[in-house]
C-alpha cells in the first residue's frame, strides 16, 4: 500500500516511511492512496475474536509488507500485554440500546495508549532493522503525551520530546509525563495553549535542515500510524454488536478529530456505521463548521475536557481531501486561508461531510450534569470526555445501536468527577504511587529557535 499527502506536492510513500515521517513535507497528512474494502465475509469471521487478532486482519493491508505476520503478531502482543483488561476494548451497557466502549484500560488510562503502544513496537522493530536514532518530538493536550513518554521510555534508539500546555493539564496527565526516570524522556511545559505547541511543533517539522539534522520523527495524530491502530476498535465494537448483519452508530468526543477519523476509515473499509457523531465540548469550531459551512478558529476556552480544548483539529485536514475529490491543491489554499482566520468549506464538500458526520456540542454545565445522571441511571462513573460525548450521543439515538468511546478513566480527571458527583475516582492499583513520584520537567518559552537549540543540546549527551 502506498501513501500519499492531502497537499499533493510530498514524496508517494510507504507505510513504514509514511510512520517514521509523520507530517508530510508539503505541509500535508499521509493517507492511503486507496482503502481496502473488506467483505461481509470477512468482517462476520472477526466476530469474539481476541483483541490482537483482530487487530491483525484490519491492520494487516495497511502495513503491506513491513513485517512478517509472525513478528506483526508478535509486535501486537506485546502492545496490548500490558493493558488491566483482557477484552482490551471492552462495551458496557449503559442504557438500552446505548453502549460505552471502554478504551481506558492501557498503562495511561485513555484511548491514546491503543495506537502508541503498538507505534512504539513498529518503530523500535524498523529501528532495529535499520541501526538507525530518532528523535520523537510530540505536542499534547495532556494524554498522547503520557502515551507516548509510557511507550518509548528506556528505548535505545529513540529520543522523546513532549511539548505540553504549561498549567493546562491535569495532574495525574502531568504526572505521567513528569515522572518517569529513563534518560530519554524529556517533558517540556510551553508558555502557551495546546494550538502554540501544535504550531511549534508543526514548525519544527517545516523546518528541513533540523528535521533531517535531529531525525525528527512524529507521533501526534497527524501520523497515519495512529489512525490505523484506532480503526481496530471500531471494528471489534461493531461486530460484537452484530455487524455486518445489523448496523452500529458511532459518537464520538473530539479533538483533533483523529478519533473520529479512524471510524470513517472503518466505514470507508465496509463496516455498516449508520452514524458517525462528532461530540464536542465548549471549543466547538467542528460542530459549528458543520452546521454552517464556516470553520473560523475563535481562540480555546480551557474546560473540564481539556484533551479537546483544541480550535485548529489538524486530521479534518484528511476528512476534507476526501470531500474535496482529492484536491491537494485545494486543501493547499483552505490551509493557507485557516493561518490567516478561517475559511468557508464548499457547498458540495459540506454535503458530503453532512452525509458522513452529525455533530453537537456539550456545554461544561450539560458536561457535569452527564456525568452524575450517567451514574444515577446506571452505576457508570464517566470522565469529561466521555460524558460529552455521552450527551451528544442520547441526541442521536435511532435504530441502530448507539457506542459513545469512553475515551479516558475518570480518575484521570477526578476534580470534574468529584465536582460533578462528589465521588473522588481512584488510580487502579497498578499505578497508585504516582502522586508520590518525584516530578522532572523543563519550562520553556513559546519560541521556535529556543525549542530547537533545546532539543539539539538534549540529544547530544
Ligand atoms: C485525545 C483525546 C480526545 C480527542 O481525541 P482526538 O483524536 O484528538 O479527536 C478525547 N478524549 C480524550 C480523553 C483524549 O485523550
Amino acid at each position: 500500500m502506498r501513501y500519499i499527502s492531502t497537499r499533493g506536492q510530498a514524496p508517494v510513500l510507504t507505510f513504514e516511511q509514511a510512520m517514521m515521517t509523520g507530517l508530510a513535507r508539503d505541509g500535508g497528512l499521509y493517507v492511503p492512496e486507496a482503502v481496502p474494502v473488506f467483505s461481509a465475509e470477512t468482517f462476520a469471521a472477526m466476530a469474539g475474536l481476541p483483541y490482537e487478532e483482530i487487530a491483525f486482519r484490519v491492520m494487516k493491508p495497511f502495513i503491506g509488507e513491513t513485517f512478517t505476520d509472525a513478528e506483526f503478531k508478535g509486535l501486537l502482543a506485546k502492545a496490548y500485554a500490558g493493558f488491566g483488561h483482557a477484552a482490551r476494548a471492552p462495551l458496557k451497557q449503559i442504557a438500552p440500546n446505548h453502549f460505552l466502549l471502554e478504551l481506558f484500560h492501557g498503562p495511561t488510562l485513555a484511548f491514546k495508549d491503543f495506537a502508541m503502544q503498538i507505534i512504539g513496537q513498529m518503530m523500535q522493530a524498523a529501528l532495529a532493522r535499520s541501526g538507525e536514532r530518532i528523535t520523537i518530538v510530540g505536542a499534547t493536550s495532556g494524554d498522547t503525551g503520557s502515551a507516548a513518554i509510557e511507550a518509548f521510555r528506556g528505548l535505545a534508539n529513540v529520543d522523546v520530546f513532549i511539548l505540553y500546555p504549561h498549567g493546562r493539564v491535569s495532574e495525574v496527565q502531568r504526572r505521567q509525563m513528569t515522572t518517569p526516570v529513563e534518560a530519554n524522556v524529556h517533558a517540556l511545559a510551553i508558555d502557551g495553549s495546546f494550538d502554540d505547541a501544535q504550531a511549534r511543533l508543526k514548525d519544527m517539522f517545516n523546518d528541513f535542515a533540523f528535521r533531517d539534522e535531529v531525525r525528527l520523527a512524529g507521533v501526534n495524530s497527524i501520523n497515519w500510524a495512529r489512525v490505523l491502530a484506532q480503526v481496530v476498535y471500531y471494528v471489534s465494537a461493531a461486530v460484537n454488536l452484530g455487524a455486518p448483519f445489523r448496523p452500529v452508530s458511532f459518537t464520538v468526543p473530539t479533538g483533533n478529530f483523529g478519533d473520529i477519523f479512524a471510524g470513517y476509515i472503518a466505514r470507508k473499509m465496509g463496516l455498516p456505521i449508520d452514524r458517525l457523531v462528532i461530540a464536542t465540548n465548549q471549543n466547538d469550531i467542528l460542530d459549528r463548521a458543520l452546521r454552517s459551512g464556516a470553520y473560523e478558529t475563535n481562540g480555546v476556552k480551557p474546560s473540564i475536557s481539556p484533551s479537546m480544548d483544541i480550535q485548529v483539529s489538524s486530521n479534518f485536514e484528511r476528512a476534507l481531501f476526501d470531500a474535496y475529490g482529492r484536491d491537494g491543491k485545494a486543501i493547499a489554499a483552505l490551509m493557507a486561508d485557516l493561518k490567516a482566520g478561517g475559511f468557508r468549506i464548499s457547498q458540495g464538500a459540506l454535503e458530503t461531510l453532512r452525509a458522513t458526520f452529525a455533530s453537537g456540542r456539550a456545554s461544561e454545565d450539560e458536561t457535569l450534569a452527564t456525568i452524575r445522571a450517567t451514574l444515577a441511571s446506571s452505576g457508570e462513573l464517566l470522565c469529561p470526555h466521555g460524558a460529552v460525548g455521552v450527551k451528544v450521543a442520547e441526541e442521536n439515538l435511532g435504530q441502530a445501536p448507539m457506542v459513545t468511546l469512553a475515551t479516558a478513566h475518570p480518575a484521570k480527571f477526578p476534580d470534574a468527577v468529584e465536582q460533578a458527583t462528589g465521588l473522588r475516582p481512584a488510580l487502579p492499583p497498578r499505578m497508585a504511587d504516582l502522586y508520590t513520584r518525584p516530578e522532572r520537567v523543563t519550562r520553556v518559552p513559546n519560541d521556535l529557535g529556543a525549542l530547537m537549540a533545546l532539543v539539539r543540546e538534549r540529544i547530544a549527551r
